[in-house]
This record gives structure tokens, C-alpha cells and sequence, in this order.
């Protein structure tokens, strides 16, 4: 009898995990039990599915190849019985496992605000919390035709959520109780000038401001003001998805806690994503979601290695802002050199932080052109170069790195999507010669759209390469390309694993 493997949980890391571990050990007997009733979708592009730039449908991850894994959608997990190896669901179906993976996400939380909840615990009327595309559906059955609205939380998500509605035409007050926006990324000059950007688009950002009441028309304030709103969208932050956990009597901090190899204290319990606490830490983020699917495929594979951190970037998707925060951001780095320059009047700011000629931190607002350098410094892990300041003007040419030829095939180019470079020579190979037609393949540059430029430069040197195979032929030699990554998103999304000119896919 094959292995089986119960996922509970159909948000990304549940579905990428999936979908890795029917590439590396197909014939591996694969259940994903899903609350949700839709397929699986990518949380990060929920923003530009509220700002109407994208369809609902745009946001689904690959589907699994036929057959290969058995994805359960509607289907609620209530309990797990570790001495008996099953899981039981709210409809009393029982699963038995091998292995068990949890990957149950987390929650909105909703703050002790007066009136923001119903007696049971749910949203009250005019209050919708965001996590899900069914959340997203609800706020456009309930934006009121003309007026304001309110957005509860002014870090990065309730910005995303603001901006998008202010693009739609809507007045958008952000309470946010902390002392400026983004407060956990940001200190406060880079905080405020955010603010200010956002005012010239309609967003107000009330920093330093607790909420103690909802009305259903109105949210008061902890200083005697008030403000008017049609709807009140909740966007204070998340609550890991630990019950099941907990009810089965498995260790539960912040999050499930888990060792390197994302294991439990029960040997056939494994924990990912949002719900998992790895190394004393939840990460609320996408990049260590799909980085532990990798790893967890891996143990479950007979491949283990430990994780050991996924090095983050998070640009806000706020059109009309350009805001970076690359990897330790503003926090302190012990011995670190920090290089800051301000210049309010345009609204931009800059926080480079180098240790042994190395970028370690950085937060970019309105200055688009270092993203991109200061970006790829962090990612590659190359040298800095000495003048710090042409850097953060997007002066300095970061090096050799940025040629899209000498990349290696599995560098992650878009990181809200998962998108190799490999993914998109796959997807150009088959017919999408565009940049819109590779986003729409792929995914790619639809969420945060900071991949615009090197998905750009990627099409161009695909174009340039498909033009001139023989040029480059003779050029490699007699050098054997590797094939496609079968678990990629990109190339696993068509079906279809052969590609017709592997050339163009490196290692
Ligand atoms: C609007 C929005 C925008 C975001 N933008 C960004 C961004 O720009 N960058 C970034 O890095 N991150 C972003 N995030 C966070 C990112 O989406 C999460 O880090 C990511 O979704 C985590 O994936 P996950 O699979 O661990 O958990 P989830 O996506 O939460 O999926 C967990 C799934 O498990 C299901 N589940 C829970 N309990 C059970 C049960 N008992 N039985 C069955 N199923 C269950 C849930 O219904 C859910 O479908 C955003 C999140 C939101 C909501």
C-alpha cells in the first residue's frame, strides 16, 4: 500500500506541498482536506481582486495533475486521533494517515472593539475581516454606492486594502493604533512620508489612534472623535489556526511548534505556513510558506534539510506607491553600517543597512530604481558597492547577476506567485511571447508588480535566445541542459511536461 499523506489546510503551503511531493514520490497517496470551498488560491493577489484589476478566478494556484492527489474543498477538519492515525471531519468522515501535515493558516484577529463582533464571535453588520476571497465577495456585496470606508489596522494589509478601494473611487480612514503606519516595518519618518503619499490618494491614516466602538455607521475613537463609514473592513493583524493542534495535545506557542525539519513532538505530525512556529517564530508571510513546502516535501521524500529562514522582501501593492522593506528592514543589525537619506518634499526615503560588504536590511520609499539593485544585492548575496548613495539613487549597476542569461533556472522572480525563471522560459516556450501574456501564464507581476522589470528583461533575452539558437548552441558547446522542474507552478499548471526547446532552461 502506498504512503498516505493528509494535508489539512488548501491555502498555499498546503497546495504547493502537494504538489511537490507528487513530483519527488509520485504514486505517494496525497489528501488535502480544504474548509474553504474553492480551489486553492493565492491569499497575497486578494488586494488587486478588491481594486477590480483582477478576476477572482486569476488568483488560483495550479490545479494538481489529474489523479494525482485527491483535493477535498468544503471539508472541515474537527479532530485528529494520533493513536489511532485518522482525522475526522465535521461531516464525521474518518482519514487514516502515515503522515500528517498541518498547514491550517491562521485567522483575522479582531480587536476588543466595542460592537465589532456578534454575540458568537463573528463580524458584526457593516464589518467584514479580511483573509479570504469569500471576505472579498462580501465586501462587494457591502461597499455602500458612494461615501467612506473604514479600514480597521494600517499595516501592510489594511494599506493594500485601502489603496485598492481608493483606486475604486472610495474616501478610505485608516485607524491604526500604533504611532505611524507600518509601524512593525517602519520607523516613524518613513512611516509618516507613507502617509502622507497615501493622503494624495485618498487615504487617510490615522496613526496613534485606538478604536473603542463600531455603531454600524461609525467607529469611535479612544479621544472623544469619531469616524463615518459605510463599511469597516478588519485588518488588524492574524491569529495562527492551532486548535487542532492544541485539542490533540501537541505543543502550541504563537503557533504549532515545530523543529528545523518542521516536525511536531509527534514523529508523524508535521506543521507548515502561517500555523507553524519555526524557531520561536510565525511568519504571516508567503515566501516562508512555499520555502517550507520545499523543505517538508523533502523530509517526507527521504531527502531532509533543515529550514533555515527564508530571506524576505515585501513591496506594499499600493498603486502610486513604491515602498520596499528588504529583509532585517529598519531593525538594528549588530555591527551593521547604516547609510539614511530623507528627502520629504518628494517623498522619499531611504535605509540601507551593510554588514561585511553585505545588504542585510533596507526599507526604499519612492525610489523605484534602487528597488530593483538593492534587491538583487540582498538576494544574490554579493558585495555592495562602496558608493552607498549612487546604490539607493538606482545609479550603481548592481554586477553581473542582473543579466537574465547567467541566472540560475530555479531563481524565484516573482515571489508573490512563486515564479521561477525556468517557469517562464516554460511558459514562453509555449506560446506566451509577451510580458501580459507571460503574466498571464504564470502569475507573474500580478501581485506586487515589482518583478515587472527583470520579467521584462527575461522576455527579452528569451526573444533574443529563441532568435539565435544556433549562435548560442555553439556558444554552450556540447553542454546538456537539464529538463523542466516538473513541480514547478508554471509547468505543472499547463499539464503538459515536455518542453520543446530545453535549452532555454538552465539549472
Ligand atoms: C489579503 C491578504 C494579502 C496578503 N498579502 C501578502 C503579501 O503581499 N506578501 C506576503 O508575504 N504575504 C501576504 N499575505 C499572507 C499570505 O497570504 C500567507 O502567509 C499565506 O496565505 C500562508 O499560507 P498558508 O497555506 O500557510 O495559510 P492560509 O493561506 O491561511 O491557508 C490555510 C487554509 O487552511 C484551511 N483550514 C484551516 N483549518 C482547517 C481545518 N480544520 N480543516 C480544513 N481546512 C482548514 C483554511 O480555511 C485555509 O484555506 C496576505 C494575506 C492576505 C489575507
Amino acid at each position: 500500500m502506498s504512503r498516505r499523506v493528509v494535508i489539512i489546510g488548501n491555502g498555499p503551503a498546503g497546495h504547493r506541498l502537494a504538489e511537490l511531493l507528487c513530483a519527488r514520490a509520485p504514486g505517494t497517496d496525497v489528501t488535502i482536506l480544504g474548509a474553504e470551498s474553492e480551489p486553492a488560491y493565492n491569499r497575497v493577489l486578494l488586494a488587486s481582486v478588491l481594486a477590480g484589476r483582477l478576476a477572482a478566478e486569476a488568483t488560483y494556484l495550479a490545479r494538481h495533475p489529474e489523479g494525482s492527489v485527491r483535493v477535498l474543498t468544503g471539508v472541515r477538519v474537527e479532530s485528529i486521533d494520533r493513536r489511532r492515525q485518522e482525522v475526522r471531519t465535521g461531516e464525521g468522515v474518518v482519514l487514516p494517515y502515515d503522515d500528517l501535515v498541518l498547514a491550517t493558516g491562521a485567522a483575522c484577529f479582531l480587536p476588543p472593539v466595542q460592537g465589532l463582533t456578534e454575540e458568537d464571535g463573528r463580524p458584526a453588520k457593516g464589518v467584514v475581516a479580511l483573509r479570504t476571497l469569500a471576505d472579498c465577495r462580501l465586501v462587494e456585496d457591502r461597499l455602500p454606492v458612494r461615501g467612506s470606508v473604514a479600514v480597521l489596522g494600517g499595516g501592510v494589509l489594511g494599506l493594500e486594502v485601502a489603496r485598492a478601494l481608493s483606486e475604486r473611487g472610495y474616501d478610505v480612514d485608516v485607524v491604526h493604533g500604533g504611532p505611524h503606519a507600518m509601524d512593525r516595518q517602519l520607523g516613524p519618518a518613513a512611516g509618516d512620508l507613507l502617509a502622507t503619499a497615501l493622503g494624495g490618494l485618498s487615504v487617510r491614516v490615522l496613526a496613534g489612534r485606538m478604536a473603542t466602538a463600531w455603531t454600524g455607521d461609525r467607529l469611535t475613537l479612544r479621544d472623544g472623535s469619531s469616524v463615518a463609514a459605510g463599511l469597516l473592513i478588519v485588518c488588524a493583524g492574524v491569529v495562527p489556526e492551532t486548535s487542532l493542534a492544541r485539542d490533540a495535545g501537541l505543543r502550541v506557542e504563537r503557533g504549532v511548534v515545530v523543529d528545523e525539519y518542521l516536525r511536531t513532538g509527534d514523529p508523524r505530525i508535521h506543521a507548515l505556513g502561517d500555523c507553524a512556529e519555526v524557531h520561536g517564530e510565525v511568519s504571516g508571510l508567503i515566501a516562508p510558506a512555499w520555502e517550507q513546502a520545499d523543505v517538508l516535501a523533502g523530509v517526507l521524500t527521504g531527502e531532509p534539510r533543515p529550514y533555515t529562514g527564508t530571506r524576505t522582501i515585501t513591496r506594499l501593492k499600493a498603486r502610486g506607491v513604491d515602498l520596499a522593506v528588504i529583509g532585517a528592514g529598519e531593525s538594528e543589525v549588530a555591527g551593521a553600517e547604516t547609510v539614511v537619506l530623507t528627502d520629504p518634499a518628494r517623498g522619499q526615503y531611504a535605509r540601507l543597512s551593510v554588514l561585511d560588504t553585505r545588504v542585510v536590511g533596507a526599507v526604499l520609499l519612492g525610489l523605484p530604481d534602487s528597488v530593483a539593485a538593492v534587491s538583487q544585492l540582498y538576494d544574490s548575496e554579493e558585495a555592495a558597492p562602496n558608493d552607498r548613495l549612487s546604490l539607493l539613487m538606482g545609479r550603481a549597476v548592481a554586477g553581473p547577476a542582473q543579466d537574465p542569461g547567467s541566472l540560475p533556472g530555479q531563481t524565484v522572480i516573482c515571489r508573490c506567485s512563486n515564479v521561477t525563471k525556468n517557469d517562464l522560459a516554460t511558459a514562453w516556450l509555449r506560446g506566451a511571447r509577451e510580458e501580459s501574456e507571460l503574466a498571464e501564464a504564470t502569475r507573474a507581476t500580478t501581485g506586487c508588480g515589482g518583478c515587472r522589470s527583470p520579467v521584462k528583461e527575461i522576455c527579452r533575452w528569451l526573444r533574443a535566445k529563441h532568435e539565435q539558437p544556433d549562435a548560442d548552441a555553439a556558444r554552450s558547446g556540447d553542454e546538456q541542459d537539464p529538463p523542466v522542474d516538473h513541480a514547478s507552478p508554471a509547468s505543472s499548471r499547463r499539464g503538459d511536461h515536455r518542453d520543446p526547446v530545453p535549452e532555454l532552461l538552465a539549472p
